[in-house]
């Protein structure tokens, strides 16, 4: 386990010595100590970035793509390990851990791909004499800042494009989960990343904003890729506007999830299923909000219900725990908050609806999978995303009522709908404000996809043949007096 700093491909502590604990959120339990870095220490990395760039942006595609590729390769053998350190700090099952490997590994090996795609244009010259040239360049410094609940997935498809571009990094990670992003980038480093090109710095949340003003202020900082929750992308957007940066900004989200009274029951509760409990419902698409048409309403109820009643929870060092404990106490908090306005606001529980507290069983972090009937626009949770495993069922009448509630939110990040009925799947699917909707499936996320989101959900795409543009810049090239 990496503990330190990696800035200019060296271990360093933070510049003042101070550290804070990582803990595992099944126990509270300390996992390790990394520095709590400070202002300098942001300076460092990007001194080490600046300097980087002028070589690694000369190394050509292929070779870039070569090294991109040894790394995927080593993450793919440390699997199990990086599986197992992903579930301790952020306490998702082990069978999820390992699934995160797997998909933070593949937008390695996709971005190993496009390295060499970064084609530009010839244009047509509208005067003899002419040659007229668009080429694509690295943007340069890219400051990569994640959230906790995807360690590996989240700082890959970030920081395999800048590479793959040809940019470096410097990169702070949650401060809830460090420890992945530092595994990662030893073996970055392992593969022939060299020194400098990837920089990251930890820090807890009393000094991450102190850390990321370093990197907002720095002119040679030339391009911010956030993801994270809506209020501190508008904070970086703003604070980026002196300096004019180039901004990827993967914002929350508030997912409607539609059954149409002529959906495939069944498949709409596995897709359910699939997109609501992975990582305990903590992901950014997770439906938040379940409309169901009410002449199916009941049914659909009963069999959701039972799944979500058979859900085993239990820490991820449990082989068959399917939903692992929040992340800390203040995302139970917030979901208990929800839970309870949605009942007293009218709302009935009819699965879970509580925290678990049996300590023998459960540390202080789990809260019991939860289905709500009754929902209304009133509660908090039609407006806030809830993040955790809560599903609140809405019941509707038609479909221009149940678009119209779908797209009343200032959010766009991921939307669902059950039909089988042809027409309505093609209208809905163009009604719907949302970067991605997944229609008849719950399951989306592809590295060969573009993933993000429209309103305030931000901007900018990761993964898919557009991802690559966004560590890119174009520049025109005119050259003349050549008849
Ligand atoms: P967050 O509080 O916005 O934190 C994200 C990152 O920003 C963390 O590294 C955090 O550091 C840092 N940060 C917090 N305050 C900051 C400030 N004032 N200045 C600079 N940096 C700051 O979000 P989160 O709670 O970790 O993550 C959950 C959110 O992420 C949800 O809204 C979810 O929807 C969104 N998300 C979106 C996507 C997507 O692709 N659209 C994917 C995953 C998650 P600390 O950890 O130290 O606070």
């Amino acid at each position: 386990m990496h503990t330190r700093n990696f800035v200019a491909g060296r271990w360093a502590g933070g510049s003042d010595g101070r550290v804070y604990a990582v803990r595992n959120p099944a126990d509270d339990s300390v996992v390790a100590e990394v520095p709590d870095s400070t202002a300098d220490d942001a300076r460092s990395a990007a001194d080490a970035a600046h300097a980087a760039f002028r070589t690694w942006r000369a190394v050509p595609a292929r070779q870039r793509a070569a090294i991109l590729r040894r790394w995927y390769d080593l993450v793919l053998a440390q699997r199990e390990t990086l599986g197992r350190l992903i579930s301790t700090e952020q306490g998702k099952p082990i069978a999820e851990g390992r699934g995160e490997v797997d998909y933070a590994a593949s937008y390695i090996a996709w971005f190993a791909e496009e390295a060499v795609r970064a084609n530009g244009d010839v244009i047509p010259a509208p005067v003899p004499g002419r040659r007229m040239l668009a080429v694509k360049e690295p943007v340069g410094v890219v400051a990569v800042i994640t959230p906790w609940n995807f360690p590996a997935a989240m700082i890959a498809r970030k920081i395999a494009p800048a590479l793959a571009a040809g940019c470096t990094v410097v990169a702070k990670p949650a401060e809830d989960t460090p420890l992945t992003s530092l595994a990662l980038v030893a073996l970055a480093a392992e593969a022939g990343v060299p020194p400098g090109v990837i920089n990251i710095v930890t820090a807890s949340r009393q000094r991450a904003p102190a850390v990321v003003d370093a990197w907002l202020a720095d002119e040679r900082v030339r391009k911010i890729s956030f993801t994270g929750s809506t209020p501190v992308g508008r904070h970086l957007a703003r604070e980026s506007a002196a300096t004019l940066k180039k901004l990827s900004l993967e914002l929350g989200g508030n997912a409607p999830f539609i059954v149409f009274d002529d959906a495939d029951l069944d498949a709409a509760v596995d897709g359910l299923m699939v997109a609501k409990f992975r990582n305990g419902g903590q992901t950014c698409v997770c439906p938040n909000r379940v409309y169901v048409q009410r002449g199916v309403h009941d049914v659909f109820v009963e069999k959701l219900a039972r799944r979500v009643a058979a859900l085993k929870v239990g820490p991820a060092s449990r082989d068959d725990s399917q939903i692992g404990p929040m992340i800390n106490a203040r995302a139970v908090e917030k979901i208990a908050r929800h839970v309870d306005d949605a009942v007293a606001r009218g709302a009935r529980v009819v699965v879970g609806g509580k925290r678990l507290r049996d300590a023998a069983a459960h540390g202080p972090n789990f809260y019991a999978p939860t289905v709500l009937v009754g929902a209304t626009p009133a509660m908090a949770l039609s407006c806030e995303e809830t993040f955790g495993p809560v599903v609140p069922v809405y019941a509707f009448d038609t479909e221009d009522e149940v678009v119209a509630l779908a797209n009343d939110t200032p959010y766009g990040l991921a939307a669902y709908f059950y039909t089988q009925h042809m027409a309505r799947a093609a209208r809905v699917a163009d009604a719907l404000e949302s970067g991605i909707v997944g229609i008849n499936e719950g399951a989306l996320a592809s590295e060969a996809a573009p993933f993000g989101g429209v309103k305030a959900s931000g901007y900018g795409r990761e993964g898919s043949v557009h991802g690559l543009d966004d560590y890119l810049h174009l520049k025109y090239l005119c050259e003349g007096r050549l008849a």
